[in-house]
């Protein structure tokens, strides 16, 4: 389907029998940050020991591989590629051996200026191994002469910008990392004696742990053999959360940045019922992303709600085209209408977003020729006029039909008989911190963080930086 891909998704447990295995069940209720590799490492106090595979965290592991994971604290890694090309090689956890002793890293987020420092740690003879933007971070670490490991993280990570939550494990600790910006989400949380920290509060929930509270943005948590600390080493920055994550990326039963996921996401679908109304029939939302706005569309504007729209969750990577030509095969093989629903009907279809419009196209195209008399487009964020630095896979802002096309050319393109987007107030009204504690890149072009000047041109049209 045609829309930002989910970066990645870490979880960590420190002082748990059964690290390696609730790792994995954490992972497991990851799984939608990223499906393209997974990695587990563990720690028995002694040495660290580490399994990474391609795929899904259910095939990549069995009951005798994590059985293989000794140890009662561990890190773990779901990814999708946003820096390093897809592949066993940049799979995370990266593990390395250096003079600090053993460590391990997850990352989620993406370093603005991971290509200057390679470039200079290569000048004085770094080899590496991964093309990830992540190793650099070790490179630094292993170079540290700090006193301790944990001050040589501190002065290692001090020097990267950008977007990083990180989970690392040593032999004897557990550290998490929030980048001062507090772009991607960290949380904390606890199960018995056990710190754990992730991604998303969903991975809490299916292992019983309870959650405590998020990793402030700039905060080094260390779990340890001498006890529980935060420090703050890092100069404070203006707040920067990933807007995004409330409206696609995170799984609506998780609390992100304080917030429900659901609740926000259905203050959106209420927003844009008041700020796009239109006569109809039926709500429709296309599944799953839509559902939680189609919902708060509906209560709104006091229309019913039917999944007019079916999904196949058992889609592969692969199938087997007919070479007999099927109306609406490629979307029809994830989305199938509901004939019964939508024929003769007026219908509101509500999405999440449009990145190139393809596919918004076809699902249309699809509605209308199963019966439906109008099809009336509304997106639950502003038009995505600009590609994101900080971690989220995005095409190119000549890509992007928002970036070069007014509402009503998309509307054509599309085939809607009406097209409207949720504001960037409704959209900031709604996730209720205002506009400074969160990034909007993607749809203002303004970026909290400059970037590199060889990916600026990846924008291909005039750049703007928050001053
Ligand atoms: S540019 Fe968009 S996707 Fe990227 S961090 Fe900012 S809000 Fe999130």
């Amino acid at each position: 389907m045609d829309k930002f891909r989910e970066e990645c998704g870490v979880f960590g447990i420190y002082r748990h029998p059964e690290a390696a295995n609730l790792t994995y069940l954490g992972l497991y209720a990851l799984q939608h940050r990223g499906q393209e590799s997974v990695g587990i490492a563990t720690s028995d106090g002694q040495r660290l020991r580490m399994h990474k595979a391609m795929g899904h965290v259910a095939d990549a592991f069995d009951e005798a591989g994590i059985a293989s994971l000794a140890g009662t604290s561990a890190v773990g890694h779901v990814r999708y590629s946003t820096s390093g090309e897809s592949g066993l090689k940049n799979a995370q956890p990266i593990l390395i051996d250096c003079s600090h002793g053993e460590i391990a890293i997850c990352h989620n987020g993406n370093l603005v200026n991971a290509q200057e420092l390679r470039d200079a740690l290569v000048a004085e003879g770094s080899i590496f191994q991964t093309s990830s933007d992540t190793e650099v971070l070790l490179h630094l670490y292993a170079r540290s002469r700090a006193a301790t490991p944990e001050q040589a993280i501190v002065e290692s990570i001090s020097q990267a910008q950008g977007a990083f939550s990180l989970v690392l494990l040593t032999k004897d600790r557990l550290i998490a990392v929030r980048d001062p910006h507090g772009f991607r989400p960290l949380t904390l949380g606890r199960l018995g004696d056990a710190y754990i920290v992730c991604s998303e509060t969903c991975a809490l929930d299916l292992i019983d742990a309870e959650w405590i509270r998020d990793i402030k943005p700039g905060e080094v948590f260390i779990a340890g053999p001498d006890g529980e600390r935060s420090v703050f080493p890092f100069p404070p920055a203006p707040s920067a959360h990933c807007v995004f994550e409330h409206v696609y990326f995170s799984r609506p039963d998780s609390y992100v940045f304080g917030k429900s996921v659901n609740e926000v996401r259905t203050e959106f679908g209420r927003r844009l019922a008041v700020e796009q109304p239109v006569p109809a029939d039926v709500v429709v939302p296309i599944p799953d992303s839509g559902v939680c706005a189609a919902i708060g569309y509906a209560e709104k504007a006091g229309l019913p709600l039917q999944m007019g729209l079916i999904r196949n969750h058992y889609v592969g990577r692969t199938f087997i085209e007919p070479h007999q030509a099927i109306r609406h095969f490629g979307v029809r093989v994830k989305l199938n209408p509901v004939r019964s629903i939508l024929q003769g009907r007026r219908v509101v279809l509500i999405d999440d977003s449009i990145v190139r419009g393809t596919t918004s196209r076809k699902i249309v195209r699809m509605v209308r020729a199963a019966g439906a008399s109008e099809v009336h487009l509304r997106i639950s964020c502003p038009p995505t006029i600009s590609p994101c630095f900080y971690g989220i896979d995005t095409p190119k802002r000549s890509e992007l039909i928002a970036a070069t096309h007014e509402v009503d050319e998309i509307r054509r393109y599309i085939g809607a008989d009406s097209l409207g987007y949720l504001s960037l107030e409704g959209l900031l009204g709604a996730v209720g911190d205002g506009r400074a504690s969160y990034c909007t890149s993607c749809y203002t072009g303004r970026y909290p963080v400059a970037f590199p000047r060889n990916e600026a041109a990846y924008l291909q049209l005039a750049l703007k930086l928050t001053e």
